[in-house]
């Protein structure tokens, strides 16, 4: 079931290497599991019915498999059923969250609270908001990526509504203690949001436990569809939000729009095999990570580590490599499936701007790698990886070191 062709790979120089190069991108998106995809098949052929069909048999087929979907999803975060609501994504979840509480009670209370270090789509929507009218904090982090909960305190005024940090960074991979900011937020009477796009299936999630109001997932991070996500929204307390969308009143009013029945039974499969597998799981990535570290630090001097080791989820890894640019490296790497520090969604060719939040000065940003490790690799891809890694950092080093002489 492997979706790596490494034994191609083997005993080939490499412009004859057939096969794909290895993904090792697994924070960008994931592959999806095949029980996946076998779960959402029908749903496209034979079982096709609009969910939202009340009037004969496709339509109440549909929506029992979304309905079961919405459980499964539930179960995954400790949340009821009826407080998820099925979105395109997380982005579009952040935007409907955030959004959503801001506009419904601005009259109110009219402040945010934010982090310096969050997805693009949150910090975009806050930009937003600001525009109309919102105050928006955002917070700084330190040289590990975590937020000072000192910080937050003195940020909550009578004046702010919602506070919205992520649970895990997609980029360095650093775990927020949302307990601890659940608590502070509860004691302030302050909603709170997550973007845990980066953390289910990766870190147990308890909304309850955490005091969390509401909390973005996606699928296409976890081996389950693109396209598809939720936002929980609390219950208890009752969270109201303003929709983003109009029509016709889908998921009880907050979002229209046709729900993709193959993708939402996609999603639960997903999420059930998240939880499920994700204690095994997560140790297996940590060796395999762990052995990446040990490996290129033995080998090679001037590696440093992007992120506190501390908190972090354990297939992550982000380095900065002295001596020798991520461009270069990744084009001397065609086998690897990598991402550099200025990668993420990027039409733009700055360097990452959560780098420059831990400190990062930009010529350091532009020699980090990304390696997302994920369900689908093996101890010997990722192996390979390493050594791979070590051959051509050793050879872009040295062909620099050429090129200052030269001159
Ligand atoms: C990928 C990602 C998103 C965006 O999710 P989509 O489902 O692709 O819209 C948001 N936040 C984080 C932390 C992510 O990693």
């Amino acid at each position: 079931m492997s979706l790596c062709y490494f034994n191609e790979y083997e005993n080939l120089p490499q412009e004859k290497r057939r096969g794909r190069p290895i993904y090792l991108d697994n924070h960008a998106t994931t592959a999806v599991d095949e029980r996946v995809v076998e779960a959402m098949l029908p749903y496209f052929s034979k079982q096709f019915g609009n969910p939202h069909s009340g009037n004969h048999f496709y339509g109440w087929e549909a929506a029992e498999a979304v309905e079961l979907a919405r459980a499964q999803v539930a179960d995954a975060i400790n949340a009821a059923p009826d407080e998820i609501y099925f979105t395109s994504g997380a982005t579009e979840a952040n935007n409907l969250a955030i959004k959503g509480v801001a506009r419904f009670y601005r009259d109110k209370k009219n402040h945010i609270i934010t982090c310096v270090s969050e997805h693009m789509c949150v910090l975009d929507t806050c930009f937003q908001l600001e525009n109309e009218g919102n105050r928006v904090t955002y917070l700084q982090v330190d040289s590990d990526g975590m937020i000072d909960l000192d910080a937050l305190k003195d940020a909550i005024s009578e004046d702010t509504v919602l506070i919205s940090i992520m649970t895990v960074q997609n980029e360095i991979g650093v775990i927020q203690p949302m307990a601890e900011i659940g608590a502070i937020a509860h004691e302030n009477k302050v909603l709170l949001h997550s973007d845990a796009a980066q953390a289910l299936g990766k870190i147990l999630l308890d909304v309850k436990a955490m005091n969390i109001n509401l909390m973005s997932i996606t699928g296409h991070k976890v081996y389950g569809p693109m396209g598809l996500g939720a936002l929980y929204v609390s219950n208890k307390p009752r969270v109201r939000l303003k929709p983003i969308f109009s029509g016709g009143g889908q998921e009880r009013n907050l979002r229209s729009g046709t729900l993709p029945a193959p993708l939402c039974v996609g999603f639960g499969k997903t999420c059930e095999l998240a939880v499920a597998e994700m204690p095994a799981e997560a140790e297996r990535l940590q060796k395999m990570r762990d052995g990446v570290i040990e490996k290129l630090t033995s080998e090679l001097d001037g590696i440093l580590i992007n992120g506190g080791m501390e908190h972090r989820v354990s297939g992550n890894l982000n380095i900065s490599i002295e001596g020798a640019d991520a461009e270069s490296l990744m084009a001397a790497l065609p086998d690897l499936a990598m991402s550099s520090g200025s990668a993420c969604s990027s039409a733009s060719e700055e360097s990452s701007y959560v780098l420059q939040t831990i400190g990062l000065s930009d010529k350091m940003a532009e020699t980090s790698l990304r390696i997302g490790l994920g369900r689908f690799n093996t101890e010997n891809e990722v192996e390979y990886a390493a050594e791979r890694l070590i051959e051509e950092i050793t050879n872009v080093r040295e062909g620099r070191k050429k090129i200052s002489a030269a001159e």
